[in-house]
């Protein structure tokens, strides 16, 4: 039987990519000691963005407690939210 599988959008695709660079980025600096600021990439919808936000380790970890919190260069445009209702489509 053949099986469905649900495709994330490609805007939420850009966002998960982006989000795992920077969870990445975290790991790999989470032993080192905390002063200063990392630079770690929006994490808005466009695919062509690469901006980077200047965070402290610790304000990145704190922010990643909340599991909708993203990392959003100001008057970037955040993913469309999941279960955000869609205009419908005319017929
Ligand atoms: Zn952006």
């Amino acid at each position: 039987m053949a099986s469905v599988t649900a495709s994330p959008t490609d805007e939420n695709t850009h966002t998960a990519h982006k989000r795992r660079v920077n969870e990445l980025i975290f790991e790999s600096l989470a032993a080192y000691p905390r002063d200063g600021e990392i630079a770690f990439f929006c994490e808005c919808a466009s695919e062509t963005c690469f901006e980077t936000v200047w965070l402290s380790l610790d304000d990145y970890e704190t922010g990643r407690i909340n599991p909708r919190w993203l990392v959003i260069r100001a008057g970037h445009r955040r993913q469309t939210a999941v279960g955000e209702r869609r205009r419908p489509v005319p017929a």
